[in-house]
């Protein structure tokens, strides 16, 4: 059972189809393991869907029609959908991180205790990664240029803030500074987006900021 879940305002996006891709995709796997956020990702559906049905109609011109039925022959964008029976809609990378797959991954070894894995989401704008940390490995401390979802697919890590487990989701902020450190016991691999590359502040690890595709700084 997670600790560690998705902020409402991040579900509620979630649940209105408004996150980027690759955010709903982080979020849509912790749903998988989270019966809190399914929960309460269903009852804001609910309720978004009875808000819509109390709207009241609006007559519209010629044009706003013809352009809404004109979208009827679009091409249906991916769905993330909570239900069931959409699971065969899930691409299948997201499956096989569901099921703790990550096999025949393509993993780039950065230092003695990391490796990452970039995944191709179809999403431009955001960087998917799996992130592999050794047992008691450390991540080197970082600054983030832009947010930092990561979501515990495997053992655990822990940082100023707390320890995470399986399941847990943590959000970071541009400002926020952390090192984590993987748990003693067991390998750590988390599934990690960012929508701009880390940045890492210690001078002995300033080296490898051009291996993960930084400017210099
Ligand atoms: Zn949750």
């Amino acid at each position: 059972m997670a600790n560690f879940h998705p902020e409402t305002d991040l579900l509620t996006e979630y649940t209105a189809g408004s996150l980027p891709l690759a955010q709903a995709a982080c979020i849509s796997v912790h749903i998988q393991h989270c019966e809190h956020c399914q929960q309460l990702s269903s009852q804001m559906s609910e309720v978004g869907a009875a808000l819509f049905n109390n709207l009241q109609p609006q007559a519209v011109g010629d044009e706003l029609l013809d352009s809404v039925l004109a979208r009827l022959d679009e091409e249906a964008p991916l769905s993330y959908a909570k239900a069931e029976d959409d699971r065969n809609a899930t691409p299948a990378i997201l499956q096989r991180l569901m099921s703790g797959d990550f096999s025949d991954l393509n993993w780039k070894k950065i230092g003695a205790a990391l490796r990452i894995s970039y995944i191709k989401l179809g999403d431009p704008k955001h960087e998917f990664a799996l992130y592999h940390i050794k047992a008691g490995g450390r991540i080197p401390e970082h600054t983030h240029r832009g947010t930092e979802m990561t979501l515990v697919l495997e053992g655990g890590f822990s940082d100023a803030d707390g320890t995470y487990h399986k399941g847990d989701f943590i959000f970071r902020r541009p400002e926020d500074v952390h090192a984590p450190t993987a748990v003693q016991s067991e390998d750590c691999i988390c599934l990690a987006v960012l929508d701009a590359p880390l940045k890492f502040t210690g001078w002995k690890f300033r080296w490898m900021n051009p291996f993960l595709k930084l400017k210099a700084v």
